[in-house]
């Protein structure tokens, strides 16, 4: 699997140091390591098979999704997980993607 992120820093050349370009630096590459996250977990989802199976045997049903946040080296991500449900057990499962 393979992801692609771009990210933009700005530093005034007012304000131009070491200091001012690391921080710079350091925010951007924050902001492309949470693209990035989120991407590989869009394809981690898509990778995903259609027919979901419960412990118990029976066939997951999407119940939409769930807003779910992960704490990363980047820094917390939020992103949308689906839900899934048990037509048989009804028991609950949250994505893995
Ligand atoms: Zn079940």
């Amino acid at each position: 699997m393979r992801v692609e992120a771009s990210c933009t820093i700005t530093v005034s050349i007012d304000d131009i140091s070491v200091n001012s370009i690391e921080q710079a630096v350091l925010e951007g590459a924050r902001e492309a390591g949470k693209k990035l996250f989120l991407a590989f977990l869009e394809l981690i989802e898509k990778a995903l098979p259609k027919e979901r199976i419960c412990d118990c045997g029976g066939h997951l049903e999407s119940r939409g999704r769930v807003s779910r946040e992960l704490m990363t080296v980047a820094g917390d991500i939020l992103f949308r997980r689906q839900k899934l449900r048990c037509l048989q057990c009804g028991g609950g499962e949250i994505s893995s993607g």
